[in-house]
């Protein structure tokens, strides 16, 4: 007796799980009551800032982000949610992953954000690390949204820059002239006297001094921030020097005060940023949809009344129209300004004269297309002293420059320069004023080089945002502050102590501000 089942056949072909390729993220879940802290949709009221940032990151595409994400493995939080995160923190004032983190546990807004979750310090961290192409292509977005709601003028764009403290320590500061004055003290101590632990920290001094002048000489550099490299020295207006980054940002109206372009550096000075700068906002513009045959209007401070900007600016300018203002220190002699400066001498052709009315000796030709003139009888001038601290006083001079300097003191002695460089500080100043005093933003909180300038083009990505919040809500034909302040500027004197009272001092105060 046989109990056959029969041959057994094989099972059927497995069907192949189709996966879906896109990437899964958490679901939102901020519209769920959590039974410890409620639900984020019914605590946050409508007109809250947090659901108008949700509006504003929803218009934005972020699928180059998404397209990092795999749709294998555990789900992540969805990158739109994490941004909303990062600009709602920025615009209220909280800057380091650790506070915005522990916002995402407690605070309803940022959970409405969040979409309800929890998001880590290290996966905030991470997203803003590893984000800078997406900040960069999302702050384009911002001005190719501007650009389709008329709040771009490219007849109202200035330029100037703000410098930010690093989060790198003052102490981790070199300069390669003070390594070097180190370097010679300590070659010249008498090693034999010195005990084993002093020897030691002798050979770590000469080796990081070393380090630091070698690091100096390969990025032609007077200074390095040993712990943070794309950090330099920086005097801040305070008075204070210390480890920071400086910020140039071009924006534009006077009412509108939206960012175009920004970059970022460790110079001490603006000197030769205007061509980048411009050349960025120029790229961003035209990536908006402006057409490349418009003549952008640039207004810069006298930071960038220097040889190469000004240069740039008359080679440039049928295609810019850049206003510079001479500042009065704006002297070739500016090591020795007890000396005469650049006013002090006459320059006719080829021919100088000096303060004493003697015709100097020269032109001798050096590098760079620049002249060298020396004075005659310095000796026995009754003016040496205050000339020169040498036997005798060079005068050097840039026929380019000296040209392009006078092209821009032409420029802007017609009418309508003046009156269009004066709003140049009611459109750059309130960027700055809105990014270190509304949004608190003035250390960064990484030293990390890709971090520092994704942390900076975060945070003006979400300045652009919160103006295209507040554009947006502005009744149509609304006047903006550049109005506000023509009308006041009218009824100054009688009716500004009746205005204080009825709308307060905080008016007032900007009113006198975007007077100025
Ligand atoms: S010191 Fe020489 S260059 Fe200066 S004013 Fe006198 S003569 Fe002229």
């Amino acid at each position: 007796m046989t109990y056959g089942l029969g041959p057994v056949s094989p099972p059927p072909p497995r069907k192949p799980r189709r996966l879906d390729p896109r990437p899964h993220f958490l679901p939102d879940v901020s519209a769920q009551l959590d039974g410890i802290s409620g639900c984020p949709a019914l605590q946050v009221p409508d007109g809250h800032l947090a659901r108008k940032v949700r509006d504003i990151v929803a218009q934005l595409d972020v699928s180059s982000l998404e397209a990092k994400y795999s749709s294998l493995g555990r789900q992540g939080h969805a990158p739109r949610a994490v941004l909303a995160v990062w600009v709602y923190a920025s615009l209220t004032g909280v800057h380091h992953a650790t506070k915005v983190a522990a916002a995402t546990k407690t605070d309803a807004a940022f959970r409405l954000l969040s979409g309800g979750r929890e998001i880590s310090e290290a996966t905030l961290k991470r997203f803003r690390q590893q984000s800078l192409a997406f900040f960069q292509a999302a702050l384009q977005q911002t001005v190719d949204i501007a650009v389709a709601r008329g709040l771009i003028d490219p007849s109202a764009i200035a330029v100037d820059s703000v410098r930010l403290r690093s989060a790198a320590s003052t102490k981790s500061v070199r300069t390669a002239e003070r390594s070097k004055r180190r370097l010679s003290e300590l070659q010249a101590q008498d090693e034999s006297a010195l005990d084993d632990q002093a020897k030691a920290a002798r050979k770590r001094k000469i080796e990081d001094h070393n380090a630091a002048v070698e690091a100096c000489a390969a990025t032609d550099r007077t200074n390095i921030v040993t712990t943070c490299p794309s950090a330099g020295l920086l005097k801040f207006p305070d008075g204070a020097s210390g480890a920071g980054h400086r910020v140039t940002v071009s924006a534009t109206g006077v009412a509108e005060r939206l960012v175009l372009a920004l970059l970022v550096g460790y110079a001490s000075h603006d000197y030769g940023l205007l061509k980048p700068i411009v050349e960025a906002t120029h790229n961003a513009l035209e990536r908006a949809g402006v057409s490349e045959d418009v003549r952008l209007q640039i207004a810069g401070d006298a930071g960038y009344f220097s040889e190469n900007d000004l240069v740039f600016a008359e080679a440039n300018r049928s295609r810019f129209d850049v206003l510079i203002k001479e500042g009065s220190y704006a002297t070739e002699d500016r090591k020795a300004p007890k000396h005469f400066g650049r006013e002090a001498f006459t320059v006719e052709g080829e021919t100088v004269t000096c303060p004493a009315g003697r015709a100097m000796l020269g032109p001798k030709r050096k590098g760079g297309g620049r002249l060298v003139w020396r004075g005659e009888g310095c000796e026995s001038c009754p003016l040496r002293e205050r000339c020169t601290s040498s036997m005798q006083r060079a005068f050097e001079m840039s026929p380019a420059l000296e040209a392009a300097r006078q092209a821009m003191r032409t420029r802007m002695s017609q009418p309508d320069a003046k009156t269009r460089y004066n709003q140049r500080i009611a459109t750059i100043e309130p960027v700055f004023s809105g990014l270190e005093w509304a949004m608190g933003f003035r250390r960064l909180s990484t030293r990390h080089s890709a971090g520092v300038e994704a942390e900076i083009t975060l945070k003006l990505l979400a300045y652009n945002l919160g103006r295209l919040i507040e554009l947006a809500e502005r009744p149509a034909g609304a006047a903006g502050a550049g109005a506000g302040v023509r009308v006041l500027a009218c009824l100054h004197g009688e009716l500004i102590p009746a205005l204080s009272e009825r709308v307060g001092t905080p008016f007032i105060l900007r009113v006198y501000l975007d007077a100025a």
